[in-house]
C-alpha cells in the first residue's frame, strides 16, 4: 500500500505544474495561518501586516516574506536587533508544507487541493486550541457549512448522511460533556469540541465518526503518556485540549477513509 505512495513521492517530476504549485504555495499559506492562529483568538485584524520582530517592531519587507527561507537566511534572528524570532512561524509553515506533501502522496494532484483546504483549516483550528484552549466559531461553523455545501454540489446522494452526521456528532459530544460534568463536576469537553466534531461529520459522514473519536482518543492517550514519560505532570484539571486530536483524526479519516473493521 505504501509502496505506491513512496513511488509517487519519489517521482516528484510526475507532480506536474499543478502539484508543484501546491507545494510552493503551501508555506505561504502557512505564513497566513500563523497570523490567523496568533491574531484570531485576540480579535486582532488578520489582514494588517505583521512586524517581523516583537522587540524592535521592524516592519516586514519583501525579503522577510519568503516563508522558511527568510527565516533560515537570517538564522532565526531579527535582521535589525538580533532578537531570536522563535519557532512559531517556521513551524506553522513547515506543517502546512507537510500537509500538502502528504495530500499529494496519498491522493495525487486532483484531490490534493481539497485535502489541503481541509488540512490547513484543521491545522489552524488544532493549533489555536493547543495554544488557547479555544475553537473559534468563526472557524468551526464555516467548516461545517463548507462540508455540507461540497456534499450538495459533488455528492448529492451523501448530503442527507453528512447532514445527519453533523447533527449526531454535535449531540453525541454534548451528551458526553454533560455526563462528564455530572460525574466530575467540571468541564471536560467544550462546546467548541462538539462543533468541530459536527464539522467532521459534515465532511466524513456517519460511518467515519466513531473512528474519528477512536483515533483522536488513542493519539491523545499516547501524547499524554509521552508527556508524562518526559516528566511533564498532567494534573486532572490541566489535561490536554481535545481539539488538536479531533482535528488530526478528522484529516486522517478524510485521507484514508474509514477502516473496514
Ligand atoms: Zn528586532
Amino acid at each position: 500500500m505504501f509502496a505506491a505512495q513512496l513511488d509517487r513521492l519519489a517521482g516528484l517530476a510526475d507532480l506536474g505544474r499543478e502539484g508543484w504549485a501546491l507545494l510552493v504555495l503551501a508555506p505561504f499559506v502557512g505564513s497566513f495561518l500563523g497570523v490567523v492562529i496568533r491574531r484570531l483568538p485576540e480579535g486582532r485584524p488578520i489582514v494588517r501586516g505583521r512586524s517581523c520582530c516583537e522587540r524592535c517592531g521592524a516592519r516586514l519587507t519583501p525579503r522577510d516574506l519568503v516563508p522558511l527561507i527568510s527565516w533560515l537566511v537570517a538564522r532565526g534572528r531579527c535582521r535589525h536587533c538580533g532578537q531570536p524570532l522563535g519557532w512559531f512561524y517556521p513551524g506553522v509553515e513547515l506543517a502546512a508544507l507537510a500537509v500538502a506533501a502528504l495530500a499529494l502522496a496519498v491522493d495525487g494532484v486532483e484531490q490534493a487541493w481539497l485535502d489541503c483546504l481541509l488540512g490547513w483549516w484543521l491545522l489552524a483550528l488544532g493549533w489555536i486550541d493547543a495554544r488557547r484552549w479555544l475553537l473559534p466559531d468563526v472557524l468551526t461553523l464555516p467548516l461545517l457549512v463548507l462540508g455540507l455545501a461540497l456534499a450538495a454540489v459533488f455528492a448529492p446522494d451523501d448530503l442527507a448522511d453528512r447532514a445527519a452526521a453533523a447533527a449526531l456528532g454535535y449531540i453525541a459530544l454534548r451528551l458526553v460533556a454533560w455526563v462528564y460534568q455530572r460525574l466530575r463536576h467540571r468541564e471536560g469537553l467544550g462546546q467548541g469540541d462538539a462543533k468541530l466534531f459536527a464539522a467532521a461529520g459534515a465532511w466524513l459522514g456517519i460511518a467515519a465518526l466513531p473512528q474519528v473519536i477512536l483515533v483522536a482518543a488513542l493519539v491523545a492517550l499516547m501524547t499524554a503518556l509521552g508527556l508524562s514519560l518526559a516528566g511533564t505532570r498532567l494534573r486532572a484539571h490541566s489535561a490536554l485540549p481535545f481539539g488538536p486530536f479531533l482535528a488530526l483524526a478528522t484529516w486522517v479519516l478524510w485521507l484514508f477513509g474509514p477502516l473496514g473493521l
